[in-house]
């Protein structure tokens, strides 16, 4: 048995990752790995990497074998991954049920055929079931990975089936190696920015330039007759999930503020002066009631009201006032 001397896709996954490999170097993979922890730290990467290596003919990820090659290519027969469609959440049951057709049939090339259902959360009551059915009777040479970022919400059938691997979050030390192996320009501020979840987006950067933005923008409202339709054109590109967002991280800051908080322990260090202007009249159950109205505004978003995004960040610049 070689050992794959890879290291793991993450300096945060090493113990996962050792987990992983100790399971295939005795021949005893789970059957459902449930891999569970934030969105925004490499799970799902780090769910590609174990696939690759479980379909790589020397069961090393060599890169060099006809399954390597394939998998390359993008088009391994041995693989499949059941996410929702574009634009949707749900995984529809006919996506889970074309997975396990897929790897029900004999293995084309590979050592083990595997799926990998993300999110698990994305899976309806159909879906779930339609999976149940198969985890208890799983087909030999078949891995699951499931990766969850809410495993909390997954029916305890599903769960209590699968061997769990959870997943740290990354240290501010290792975010910030991260981003700037990345070529973040600031990575000590975008590690705050993101709460140390690195891979939160490609668009870290731009979200800090936005969030810088915001914080001018609400300045300029209150100090130079600006309105507020005015600094929301200037930032066409923020949707309005991200407008709660954003003012949801400027009043946690704010809220940290009050409470003597330094500056390591903001999301966005740089605007504290603003940020202790703006919020100057408010008091501490002010700003947790603008909290509680965005925390609210967040689930009525998820659970599909519409919002008109021009008519929320103006009511957002406004309730700052
Ligand atoms: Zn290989």
């Amino acid at each position: 048995m070689v050992v794959n001397a890879n290291p793991a896709p993450f300096a945060w996954q090493e113990q996962s990752w050792a987990r992983v490999q100790s399971w295939l170097y005795k021949g005893n993979m789970p059957h459902a790995l449930l891999l569970a922890g934030s969105p925004g730290i490499g799970i799902s990467e780090f769910a590609m990497r174990v696939a690759r290596q479980l379909v790589c003919l020397e069961g090393v990820d060599c890169g060099n074998c006809r399954s390597c090659k394939l998998w390359d290519d993008g088009m391994h027969p041995d693989w499949f991954a059941a996410e929702p469609e574009e634009g949707k959440k749900q995984i529809k049951v006919d996506v889970i049920r074309e997975a396990i057709n897929h790897v029900g049939k004999t293995a084309h090339t590979a050592p083990y055929r595997v799926v990998m259902i993300h999110p698990a959360e994305g899976m309806n009551m159909a879906s779930a079931n339609a999976l149940l059915k198969t985890l208890e009777e799983p087909p030999g040479g078949v891995v699951f990975l499931l990766i969850s970022y809410q495993a909390g919400v997954l029916p305890a059938t599903i769960r209590s089936r699968c061997q769990h691997l959870g997943f740290a979050n990354p240290t501010k030390e290792q975010t910030i190696n991260a981003l700037t192996a990345a070529g973040v320009v600031q990575p000590g501020l975008a590690a705050a920015f993101s709460g140390n979840m690195p891979l939160i987006g490609n668009d870290l950067v731009d979200q800090l330039k936005n969030h810088a933005q915001i914080i001018q923008g609400i300045n300029w409202v209150r100090d130079l007759d600006v309105t507020p339709s005015y600094v929301v054109e200037k930032l066409p590109e923020v949707s309005a999930i991200e407008w709660l967002s954003h003012m949801q991280k400027i009043v946690m800051d704010a809220v940290r503020l009050k409470l003597g908080a330094e500056n390591n322990e903001l999301f966005y260090p740089d605007g504290k002066e603003s940020m202790e202007d703006i919020f100057n009249h408010k008091t501490l159950p002010n700003l947790f009631e603008f909290n509680d109205f965005i925390v609210e505004s967040m689930k009525s978003m998820q659970a599909g009201v519409n919002f008109n995004v021009t008519m929320l960040a103006e009511s957002l610049i406004l309730k700052c006032l």
